[in-house]
């Protein structure tokens, strides 16, 4: 495990404990003082090629931290679903490839501390609706804002991988000339002018809940990102 990787497993700043109640999944309650002892998600090896920031963790994700022994509470796991079957294939790599991947990425959130939570949908009737919801501006800032510039100075980083649009404002250059995420996503830019030595591409968040892949030309964006994607992380990994 890289040492900032266990910097921030370790951050007990417990960002979200205010935002979310006991949580019923998969027909187990879990209480709301046991998910508030989750450690943030997080995963690092010793000499990570890649940065992966996504947006933050799946409640699938998060409650498997609870009870996962391994040091990253199992976020890079063949547990973790989302990981192998839209992660790992975003990067040409399938579940065969698990290690390929745990020795190059280092993988953290916009927010690692980031636990789904419910919200009241109707304020007057205070019914209860799943709702996952984008970390703002300030929680960000908060979470991932304050790691990034150890995590960009990393020696063998030769690349950061933004995957979703929070992940994308920690970086306010790549927004100038994009009105939308979808905009910049389109470009299929790979930029080596924010960072010397570090190219920062920008792809969708890979989740089949993002709405994005309902348009035709989102869905072939995607496509031609992950054969991109592909090729460079080859290269990058060299
Ligand atoms: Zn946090």
């Amino acid at each position: 495990m890289h040492p900032i990787a266990e910097e921030i497993r370790n951050c007990n700043k417990k960002c979200f404990v205010n935002l979310y109640q006991d949580t019923v999944y998969a027909n187990k309650t879990w209480p709301k003082t046991e998910i508030d002892g989750i450690k943030p998600l997080v995963y690092g090896p010793e000499n990570p090629r890649v940065l992966l920031i996504s947006q933050a963790p799946s409640l699938q994700a998060w409650l498997n931290g609870k009870v996962s022994n391994s040091p990253d509470g199992g976020l890079v796991s063949e547990g973790n679903d989302f990981l192998i079957n839209d992660v790992l294939p975003a990067f040409g790599l399938s579940g065969k490839d698990l290690d390929i991947f745990r020795e190059n990425v280092f993988w953290v959130h916009a927010c690692n501390c980031y636990p789904w939570y419910r919200e009241p949908k109707n304020k007057k009737t205070g019914k209860i609706t799943r709702q996952d919801r984008w970390p703002g501006n300030k929680q960000i800032e908060n979470c991932l804002g304050q790691w990034l510039g150890k995590l960009t100075r990393i020696d063998s980083l030769n690349a950061i991988v933004l995957m979703g649009e929070p992940s994308t404002r920690l970086f306010p250059q790549l927004k100038e000339g994009s009105e939308r995420f979808t905009d910049l996503v389109r470009k299929m830019e790979i930029r080596n002018d924010i960072i010397e030595g570090i190219d920062i591409l920008s792809i969708y968040n890979q989740s089949k809940k993002n709405r994005t892949f309902n348009d035709p030309v989102d869905r072939a964006v995607n496509n031609e990102l992950k054969l991109l994607l592909k090729n460079k992380f080859a290269r990058w990994i060299e």
